[in-house]
């Protein structure tokens, strides 16, 4: 992955006090690496070996369709499909090198499922919350901001729990582990009592007009949000 791509200040992404933080990292690589893979990239030889043999994954295909530029998607395609035609079908290849019906078929297979998108995503992804822990480990003022958060989703705690355990030094391990679960437990626990009266809302006594919904009418999109990291309203 390029450098800049991940250039992203984990103190500005940390700052609004919004939601999960990481949610809301990821998403910004995500952005950004739709934007690049859109732009001059695509024609960059090693970026399109590693388009040719990843391809894309069906949510990132459905978001580089819904952009503007259908030519940088259809580029792309044209040679990726040109790689699969040769790694399934063995085209182009002399009659002892082409795959068997079922190795063809086992590659056929990984098509949908590797995709250059989401590995750019994860190592950005890495390289982040790796540098989170370093400022967790070296800065008093962003270890309050981490405690400050409102929430982990669940598959960022568990990424976040385990950067800790690995990364952080004695000194500071334990706290930022208490942190995560503080936060985290409290979310969850907050979320379960917003389904819980989601769920109170479908009984007739509370029918009338003046039914009280609390905080409880987006609990299940939010739900979704925290049991996945992502967000079921805009993707
Ligand atoms: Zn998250
Ligand atoms: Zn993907």
């Amino acid at each position: 992955m390029r450098s800049d791509l991940c250039s992203i200040p984990v103190e500005e992404v940390f700052a609004p006090r919004e939601g999960c933080p990481l949610c809301r990292m990821r998403a910004m690589l995500e952005e950004r690496v739709l934007t690049y893979i859109m732009g001059a990239a695509m024609m960059e030889p090693d970026v399109r070996i590693q388009t040719n043999r990843q391809g894309f994954c069906f949510d990132h295909l459905k978001k580089m369709l819904n952009r503007r530029n259908r030519l940088s998607v259809a580029l792309m395609l044209e040679s990726h499909l040109t790689e699969l035609d040769r790694r399934v079908f063995g085209q182009g290849k002399p009659f002892f090198l082409k795959p068997s019906a079922g190795a063809g078929g086992r590659s056929a297979e990984r098509a949908g499922e590797t995709c250059f998108v989401c590995e750019q995503i994860e190592t950005g992804m890495s390289q982040l919350v790796r540098n989170t822990m370093v400022l967790y480990e070296n800065d008093r003022a962003f270890r309050e901001l981490f405690a400050g958060q409102p929430q982990f989703c669940l598959p960022h705690y568990s990424l976040l729990a385990a950067a800790a355990e690995k990364q952080l030094s004695k000194k500071y391990r334990a706290r930022c582990l208490e942190d995560l679960t503080r936060v985290t437990r409290a979310a969850l626990e907050e979320l379960h009592g917003d389904v819980k009266h989601f769920c109170d809302m479908f009984d007739y006594r509370n029918n009338g007009p003046d039914a009280d919904w609390g905080n409880a009418r987006d609990a299940l999109e939010r739900a979704a949000r925290m049991l996945t990291a992502r967000d079921p309203e805009t993707e």
